[in-house]
């Protein structure tokens, strides 16, 4: 769903006060927005466009925005650990999803990489082990992207180490702990050409999931990590951040041969 135009009722919006503290809520007609600084009615905002701001009971301003991809991942309530969006934009262009693309993805944990990949135009066959990460990832997607998103989101309570059912998939992108044990089975679900791509924590799992790779029909295999370093820009005092997320995960992809 492409959210435009003046705020709605129904659709989350970001709050930002003057000490960039970020709050994430979802507008609602007759709505309040409590915080320790007053209460800032959501009627005032719905009808308003984006970039406004606004004032609480108590005199403090919030600029009101709607949030981005990034802003959502961060502020939503989370199950699982998520993918960081630094990891997000790199798995999309990786593993080259593209609109229409027929994925088979698993563990959904919190839906953070799956709401990236409906929003690129995936349609998703999901399996998950845990029903209430299920449930939390479902949450996420509807959210974020609106009801409609859920028809591309075929999802199951199913251990992905036991097969995947169907074929002639286009990608496998995998964020569980033995990727590797899903290897044979991806080799059956993927069309020839097709993209397998894991993410994984630590690079013992790498080495493992290599190692699968060399018995399989895979190539092409690649593994990659993602640094990304902010910078504080004020004047003349132009640096790199003191801090940065250094590690969450490193992402290996590669490809299904001929045999
Ligand atoms: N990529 C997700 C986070 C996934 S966390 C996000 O961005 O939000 C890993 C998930 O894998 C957990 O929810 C866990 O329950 C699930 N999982 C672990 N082993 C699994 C298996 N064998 N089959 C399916 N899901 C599994």
């Amino acid at each position: 769903m492409t959210r435009q135009g003046n705020l709605q009722a129904g659709e989350p919006v970001l709050l930002i006060d003057r000490k960039k503290r970020r709050y994430l809520i979802d507008l609602k007609a007759g709505g309040e927005f409590h915080s320790h600084s007053g209460v800032l009615a959501h009627d005032e905002m719905i009808g308003q466009p984006e970039g406004v701001t606004h004032r609480s009971t108590r005199g403090m301003v919030f600029i009101v925005v709607r949030p981005t991809i990034t802003d959502y991942i961060l502020k939503m309530p989370r199950g699982a650990q998520v993918v960081y969006p630094k990891d997000l934009g790199a798995i999309l262009i990786q593993a080259d999803i593209f609109p229409g693309a027929k994925v088979f993805e698993s563990g959904l944990g919190s839906g953070a990489l799956s709401t990236a990949m409906l929003r690129a135009g995936a349609n998703i066959t999901g399996y998950e082990i845990r029903d209430d990460f299920l449930e939390i990832a479902r949450q996420t997607v509807r959210r974020f992207l609106g009801e409609p998103a859920l028809d591309s989101y075929q999802t199951s309570l199913r251990d992905a180490y036991q097969g995947i059912e169907g074929e002639d998939f286009d990608r496998v992108v995998l964020d569980l702990p033995e990727p590797w044990q899903v290897v044979p089975h991806a080799e059956k679900a993927l069309r020839r050409g097709g993209i397998f791509l894991a993410y994984t924590p630590s690079i013992i799992q790498v080495s493992q999931l290599h190692e699968a790779f060399e018995d399989s029909c895979f190539g092409m295999a690649e593994t990659v990590e993602v640094l990304h370093r902010g910078w504080y820009v004020n004047g003349t005092a132009v640096r790199p951040d003191h801090r940065m997320v250094a590690h969450t995960g490193f992402l290996t992809h590669a490809r299904l041969l001929a045999e």
